[in-house]
């Protein structure tokens, strides 16, 4: 194709002004800040300008729409795009619960109001109402963890990495560390135990193999250097197979008769008995502090279900000394933490209540019935608003924990599956993922799946009309 005829059509994109004259952009001139119109304006003409040059043939270029009505009409979409926050809901129809990359836990609506609470008032983060002196931002969730784990103290931070961080740091600084070949795991890439723990100043003692660790391999490391013995829980992989390793108790038994601590690492802090739902034994925050172990850490927003945070509880003297090393400031959480997360620990008083008013426990544990009912209802309704060129259906595949827990349960589920009949289940999700608010969903077999385990019923309504949106 000749360059001139790719100047003459270069030539034909209309100036910013002009764009700026169509009268849906003068009439947003009120709400929208002009230097933002001005800037979407000149984006969108330099996309199209390169989209010009790009182009293999006459054919193709003539099909690039530069009028100014189209030129503003996507100038507008733009806008509303820099107009929204960044950060935003969206429908998580994965079928993964907790998801890092999506923010992992939901909060339960008490916790919601609480952090809303906070957000608006002043509050008493570290006053003291019955004595007016200053007192400790972490005492408003200490007595609750103790009475629901059974430990005799407790302490938040910023989140499980800084627990593991704070713990070793102030446990082990400068002395030896004993874990398991088979326990040095890495969570999401950026938790590394052996980092952590050079990190913290602790050297790190590996015992035992990859696949078995026995309770005399611990005791034949144990030496004048030994500080700690630490066991991490293998949150998000299983060693299976020829394997063995050594449980809590024995582990807090034979640091108790060495006169040393034992730390466990449990990753996601389950407080409720998951076999009750048919799910298999996770073990649970107040079945390590039973065990004899000395300190026990978890995060609070993997199956816990509540704000990020990570939970450090065990015994009054380890805690005293942790509360008194510096490291905390830089760890410290902030109110809304707190409260969401005080919030989110009442909760679980009753089992029963945390169960059906935390999101991620009510996920998990929720039958997979009404999931079919609803499956099959969302899909006859897109199948009608969609019109013939999509096809629509109802799968029954399993749904997945994610975020490093119960990393081989899969959890009975069903999907609404949706086929184009003219473009790919890569570009559907792409769609999908650009609709308001974004939709989340996952391609299998070249079949975009809508899973209903991780939407929520009272979703079901925007998710229908997001996507009919989005598609039509
Ligand atoms: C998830 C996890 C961590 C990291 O917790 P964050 O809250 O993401 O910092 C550490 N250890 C184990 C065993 C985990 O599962």
């Amino acid at each position: 194709m000749p360059e001139s005829f790719i100047q003459h059509y270069l030539r034909s994109l209309p100036a910013v002004d002009r764009v700026m004259q169509e009268k849906i952009l003068t009439s947003i001139a009120a709400e929208v800040p002009r230097t933002l119109v001005v800037e979407a304006v000149q984006e969108i003409i330099n996309e199209k300008r390169e989209a010009m040059r790009r182009t293999a043939g006459e054919e193709e270029l003539k099909n690039i729409d530069a009028s100014p009505s189209n030129l503003a009409l996507e100038v507008l979409e733009r806008i509303r795009d820099k107009m929204e926050l960044n950060l935003r809901p969206v429908l998580n129809a994965s079928g993964v619960l907790l998801h890092t990359n999506l923010g992992r836990a939901p909060l339960a609506p008490e916790a919601v109001e609480a952090v809303k609470n906070t957000a608006v008032h002043f509050t008493n983060l570290e006053i003291s109402l019955k004595t007016g002196r200053r007192a400790s931002r972490y005492e408003h969730v200490e007595e609750l963890l103790c009475r629901l784990t059974g430990a005799e103290a407790a302490l938040v931070v910023n989140n499980n990495a800084a627990a593991v961080l704070l713990a070793l740091n102030t446990m082990a600084a400068g002395r030896e560390v004993i874990v398991s070949r088979g326990e040095l795991v890495e969570i999401g890439g950026s938790f590394r135990v052996p980092e952590v723990m050079a990190q913290s100043g602790a050297v790190l003692v590996e015992v035992g193999t990859t696949n078995k660790c026995y309770l005399r391999d611990y005791r034949r490391a144990i030496g004048e250097q030994t500080a700690l013995l630490l066991k991490v829980h293998t949150s998000n992989y299983k060693i299976v197979g020829f394997t063995a390793s050594v449980e809590s108790a024995p582990l807090a038994k034979l640091a108790g008769e060495h006169g040393l601590p034992v730390m466990e690492d449990l990753g996601s802090g389950v407080l409720i008995d998951l076999t009750r739902y048919g799910l298999p034994p996770e073990p649970r925050v107040q079945d390590s502090i039973a065990a004899g172990v000395d300190l026990v850490t978890f995060s609070g927003d993997k199956l816990l279900g509540g704000p990020q945070a990570g939970i450090i509880v065990g015994r009054k003297k380890y805690l005293q000394e942790m509360k008194d090393n510096h490291l905390l400031r830089a760890l410290r959480v902030d109110k809304f933490t707190l409260s969401a997360l005080e919030a989110t620990l009442r909760l679980y008083l009753d089992e029963g209540e945390a169960a059906r008013r935390i999101p991620v426990l009510r996920m998990l544990t929720g039958p997979v019935g009404p999931l079919q009912a609803r499956a099959q209802k969302l899909a006859a309704e897109l199948d009608k608003k969609l019109g013939r060129h999509y096809t629509v259906s109802v799968s029954g595949e399993k749904a997945r924990v994610g975020g490093g827990s119960l990393p081989l349960v899969l959890l009975p589920s069903f999907q609404v599956v949706l086929e184009s009949l003219q473009i790919s289940a890569g570009e559907l999700v792409q769609k999908l993922r650009k609709a308001r608010p974004p939709v989340i969903a996952r391609v299998k077999k070249d079949r975009v799946l809508l899973d209903l385990r991780t939407i929520r019923e009272e979703e079901d309504g925007p998710l229908l009309e997001t996507i009919v949106d989005a598609l039509t």
